[in-house]
């Protein structure tokens, strides 16, 4: 069961997540990974970008804001000798914290290996906080730094897990908690090198870490408890009338995870899938609704499913000037510079007939991402074989979603005459070739309105409700 930022969010929801656990853990085990408490990792971040600039001020009051929130949900669910030892733990956690933020502040720079040990904390203190109250409850458990569990590569700020060593360790130290009846509490979010460095798994990683976890230890099933009734036809905050999804499967979870959906996080689907473990996306506010079921195959429902979107994209365009240089090769170059900056394509697409292409990747890779594709293209623009790059940042991804959609023609067709209604400029169009999503790229401005046409003349919020009868 992994427990996300809102349901950790303060001692009252602390209290309603470890019921969740206590109910499960009556018919058998359960491991937990929890987030940081709500807003926390984003704190943690901002504090060392102050540090980073020697904004002592801001440092102090993040450290402050850190040590309280915590203190007061030990307050609001521990008293006596517990009470005391937890709000130690915290005070040694918090301190540590400092300390590195200390450092950047002293040498002005903020290296990726230190910000990973920092941001560590958030879900270090939530893990501390709930072990111990639901062992003061009655229901053993142990906060378990998942540094000690998940074994990843090296890159900070986005590290892989590595299962085989991984899978070695949670049988050495979670097994023996489960066969004691003690609940293994893991710190979401991270991991560490085979050589011990703390590294994180990228923004909203503990859904990942619960899925490797759940792989490692060949769960029966994976809870994942958010702050919605489950995977909805689109993001609640943009349709009004987004429903429920009662199934999907892992390719549509994976399609929307990947296109922009926060309910999950993109990379956490792939490491259940081969083991067919089912994945629930659940709401810890409102535990009596089934939520989604993510599975292998569901009886398919027709037509496109859900519509996500994403934001904080750019598309990058390459355009060869002469025909003496192959628009195949550029490509080629420019996707090899992308690969060796370890920058994720999230959609491409070509013209044929001027050979120009254009590349879809986040806004937080663009400088990263230009670097390297003018790096690995330097001799064609110098020699003038290729217009300029050019790079669009008002522009968003729309994805349309459906195992239902493939082999079913017209969708396009709706599609695109939905948005079009909305006067929205469609700029790019790339469709995969398993038929499952259908992406659009269109102007930023008009990526809400495009989500909301697109939901409703597909009748995704109808679809959904008829089929599952309940909400
Ligand atoms: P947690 O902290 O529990 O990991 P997140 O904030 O990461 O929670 O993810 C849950 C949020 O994802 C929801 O509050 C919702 O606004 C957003 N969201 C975006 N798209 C969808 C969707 N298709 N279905 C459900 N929620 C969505
Ligand atoms: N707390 C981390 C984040 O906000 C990880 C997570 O909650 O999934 O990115
Ligand atoms: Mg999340």
């Amino acid at each position: 069961m992994k427990f996300g930022e809102t349901s950790m969010g303060s001692g009252e929801r602390i209290r309603a997540a470890a019921e969740l656990i206590r109910r499960e853990r009556a018919s058998r085990p359960v491991t937990v990974v929890v987030s940081a408490m709500s807003k926390i990792t984003d704190l943690l971040l901002d504090t060392l970008r102050a540090a980073e600039h020697g904004d002592s001020a801001a440092v102090a009051a993040g450290v402050a804001t850190l040590r309280e929130r915590h203190l007061a949900g030990c307050r609001e669910l521990l008293a006596g000798e517990k009470l005391a030892e937890t709000a130690r733990e915290v005070e040694g956690i918090v301190a540590e914290f400092g300390l590195i933020a200390g450092g950047v502040s002293m040498l002005g720079v903020r290296p990726p290996a230190s910000v990973d040990q920092a941001v560590a904390t958030g879900e270090r203190l939530s893990a501390a906080i709930i072990a111990a109250h639901l062992t003061a409850a009655g229901t053993p458990a142990r906060a378990v730094n998942a540094r000690d569990v998940i074994v990843t590569d090296a890159f900070f700020g986005n590290a892989t897990p590595f299962m085989e060593p991984t899978r070695q360790k949670a049988a050495a130290v979670l097994a023996p908690l489960l066969e004691e009846g003690v609940v293994p509490i893991v710190t979401g979010f991270n991991g560490a090198t085979a050589d011990g460095r703390p590294a994180t798994l990228g923004r909203g990683g503990s859904d990942f870490l619960a899925s490797i976890l759940g792989a490692a230890l060949d769960a029966a099933e994976v809870y994942i408890w958010t702050d919605v009734d489950g995977i909805m036809t689109a993001d609640p905050r943009l349709a009004k009338d987004a429903a429920v999804l009662d199934e999907v499967t892992y390719r549509e979870a994976a399609e929307l995870a990947y296109n922009g959906a926060k309910v999950l996080h993109p990379r956490t689907l792939a490491p259940l899938v081969e083991r067919h473990i089912p994945v629930w996306s659940k709401n810890s506010f409102n535990p009596a609704v089934p939520g989604t079921k993510i599975v292998q195959e569901i009886r398919a429902a027709g037509g496109p499913r859900a519509v996500t979107s994403m934001s904080g994209v750019a598309l990058i365009s390459l355009e060869p000037r002469s025909a003496v240089v192959s628009g195949t090769r550029i490509v080629a170059r420019a996707l090899e510079g992308l690969a060796s900056a370890s920058v994720e394509l999230l959609a491409m697409t070509s013209s044929s007939y001027r050979q120009s292409f254009s590349l879809l990747i986040r806004q937080d890779d663009l400088r990263r991402a230009m670097a390297s594709i003018e790096a690995a293209l330097s001799l064609e623009l110098a020699h003038g074989y290729l217009e300029p790059l050019e790079v669009n940042e008002k522009v968003g991804l729309l994805a349309i979603v459906g195992e239902g959609m493939q082999g079913a023609p017209g969708w396009a067709g709706h599609i695109f005459m939905a948005i079009s209604r909305e006067g929205v400029n469609v700029i790019a169009i790339a469709q995969g070739s398993s038929e499952l999503t259908i992406a659009v790229v269109v102007s930023r401005e008009g990526l809400e309105k495009a989500v909301r046409a697109v939901h409703a003349e597909c009748h995704m919020g109808e679809n959904a409700r008829a089929h599952s009868g309940s909400n």
